[in-house]
């Protein structure tokens, strides 16, 4: 499970795999690319014709991926039975996390920074 970049033209660089990825592990590539935006502390911004995320500055695929690998441990591998099979959703002004495999359900608060991610694709 590994992102990629793919330079795409002189000016941007094409982050792949984005969509197929997510997809996978059930939380909307808006949601990752925000979260990836901020720990890189650079913007990424979508592109509709090609369907594809875009940076615009070099980054090396180890660094991104090991963003990509922390949000994952953190948010979709499940606390009980370790699998890549949590699904999150917002619920009435919560965000909660559901495992499809043990059942497992935990609630993100707050101040933890997904609850803020979904709350900004949602308005
Ligand atoms: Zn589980």
């Amino acid at each position: 499970m590994e992102l990629e970049i793919l330079k795409d033209n002189k000016t941007f660089f094409q982050i792949r795999r984005m969509n197929v990825i997510t997809y996978d592990i059930r939380i909307e590539q808006e949601i990752i690319a925000k979260y990836i935006a901020l720990e890189l502390r650079m913007p990424i911004f979508y592109d509709d014709s090609h369907e594809q995320y875009y940076i615009n500055e070099i980054i090396s695929m180890e660094r991104l991926n090991k963003i990509f690998r922390t949000f994952i441990r953190k948010y979709v591998v499940c606390k009980k039975c370790n699998y890549c099979s949590t699904k999150t959703c917002m619920i009435k002004e919560k965000i909660k996390t559901t495992c499809i495999l043990c059942g497992c359900e935990s609630e993100y608060k707050s101040d933890d920074i997904i609850y803020n991610l979904f709350l900004s694709i949602k308005s």
